[in-house]
């Protein structure tokens, strides 16, 4: 029999009938990769961080034997999307992301705090993945189907379940601390946002935001206005926290 040791993270995601203190007793009965066999178990494998023997580190397609005794790994916080890993030797230019509509609310909040994030809730499954995959980005999501497809070498299925629960996750798996830039992207089309003068806008101004408001930025790809009001400081409230964690 095959025994396969799941760390503490990744325990939450065995099936409860193979639930057995982290260990899963696998009856091996065909010739199959670990990754194969990581996923029949409805683990998708971009959930596991490492996966060793000992000293020794297997790949994605290591064949184990019917009694051997392998152990698998999550992400550590703070993972280094950038640096090539045993598992993933091909790593990426930067930590940006595409969110999946079942996690739709997380792609504004990325946003917020100044993380390239890609949203479009028209896509199918199919073209989410291939997309993700080409522009080397993570894909998040809570779908484990999703996250299974072959082409998909980088994603995390989302844990927590409020969608600030969910941004805490990310910047801390990620480590996106140091790379939170709030007020610098459109919440709408994630572009970058460019300063613009008041007087440029004057027009487009309510009254009171003409009156209270002098900072103002403009996104370059919907034209959309944005400005230091109400809805910025509760996005620096809740940046604070991140940027002092
Ligand atoms: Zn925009």
């Amino acid at each position: 029999m095959l025994t396969l040791h799941f760390d503490a993270s990744l325990q939450q995601l065995v099936p409860r009938r193979y639930q057995n203190e982290g260990r899963v007793h696998y009856p091996l009965t065909r010739r199959a990769s670990i990754k194969d066999i990581v996923e029949s178990l409805h683990i998708p494998h971009t959930e596991v961080w490492t996966i060793t023997r000992g000293n020794r580190e297997f790949s994605f397609s290591h064949i184990p034997h019917a009694d051997e005794e392998i152990s698998l790994h999550s992400f550590p916080d703070g993972v280094d999307v950038t640096q090539p890993t045993f598992l993933r030797p091909t790593p990426l230019a930067k930590a940006a992301f595409s969110v999946d509509v079942n996690v739709g609310k997380l792609a504004r909040l990325l946003r917020m705090a100044g993380i390239d994030t890609w949203y479009d809730p028209r896509l199918t499954e199919e073209e989410l993945a291939v997309a993700s995959a080409r522009h080397g980005r993570i894909l998040l999501s809570r779908n484990r189907d999703l996250l299974q497809r072959k082409c998909i070498t980088w994603g995390r299925l989302v844990r927590a379940e409020m969608p600030e629960e969910q941004l805490t996750e990310i910047i801390s798996l990620y480590g996106l601390h140091r790379h939170l830039a709030p007020f610098s992207r459109c919440l709408e089309c994630n572009a970058l946002l460019q300063p613009v003068d008041k007087s440029s806008i004057l027009d487009r101004l309510e009254p009171l935001t003409r009156k209270y408001y002098h900072r103002f930025k403009r996104c370059p790809d919907c034209d959309r206005t944005y400005w230091q009001g109400s809805h910025h400081r509760r996005m620096l409230r809740l940046m604070e926290k991140y940027q002092t964690a």
